[in-house]
């Protein structure tokens, strides 16, 4: 179902509803795909009308910040796409007896191959999560011994909101989406979870220590910045 939503500057905006056994109240979630309604399977169309009213400010507000970051990542509502090494690639779901994917830079386009086209999501992230862990195996001991910094052990996990993580053991975590970036972005989040094992804090002396291997960092972090939503780490 869906509810029109008339603006104060004379445009109007879709918001999809969606009931759910496990809401005890109204409320709204705002992504990068759009504001939906969640409501309780019992719920009255009217306070759903009310409410809805009653938020409007704030969705006219999100709404456009949204349609900013979709711009700026240049990312229309409804492609399939998905992001390797920076660059954006369409993507075809094909079923097959076995599960591979073929990147074709040429036509743009990478092919997943599964056997069962339902669970496609896990096969795009397990498909991530190899191309991840293969870069990061390759980066990381090399960016090490450039800092002369040594780290513990890695691993690639699924994370919903963060790229990487360093704990006080010098495990190093990385978000299993990673390989979406470009390759000098994913290195200035290997510098910066290396730069951890000397300085947990984000102080003065902890950019410093990234500047000098990454003069360009500022650049690498806005591009994380403006891709996180795009990239979907919720999504996946
Ligand atoms: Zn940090």
């Amino acid at each position: 179902m869906n509810l029109v939503l008339p603006l104060d500057n004379g445009s109007t905006l879709n918001i999809s509803v969606r009931t759910s056994s496990r809401a005890k109240r109204l409320r709204l979630v705002s992504s990068i795909k759009g504001v939906v309604a969640v409501a309780p399977e019992n719920y009255n169309p009217d306070s759903l009308q009310e409410f809805v009213q009653s938020k409007k400010d704030w969705i006219a507000k999100t709404s456009d910040y949204y349609s900013g970051l979709r711009q700026r990542a240049g990312h229309a509502e409804s492609e399939q796409v998905i992001y390797y090494l920076g660059k954006k690639f369409e993507f075809k779901i094909i079923k097959d007896r076995t599960d591979f994917a073929t990147v074709s830079e040429s036509l743009n386009l990478i092919t997943f191959h599964v056997p069962d086209r339902r669970s496609y999501k896990v096969q795009i992230q397990w498909w991530y999560r190899r191309q991840t862990a293969q870069i990061i195996a390759a980066r990381l001991p090399e960016l090490s011994r450039q800092m002369n910094l040594q780290y513990n052990k890695f691993s690639i996990k699924k994370q919903k909101s963060r790229w990487a993580s360093c704990s006080k053991k010098k495990n190093l975590n990385f978000n299993l989406l990673l390989a979406a970036a470009p390759a000098d972005v994913i290195d200035y989040v290997v510098i910066h979870e290396l730069a951890h094992i000397l300085v947990m804090d984000h102080s003065k002396r902890f950019w410093k220590i990234v500047e000098t291997f990454d003069p360009d960092f500022k650049s690498h972090k806005t591009w994380l910045e403006d891709h996180s939503p795009v990239i979907g780490i919720e999504d996946l």
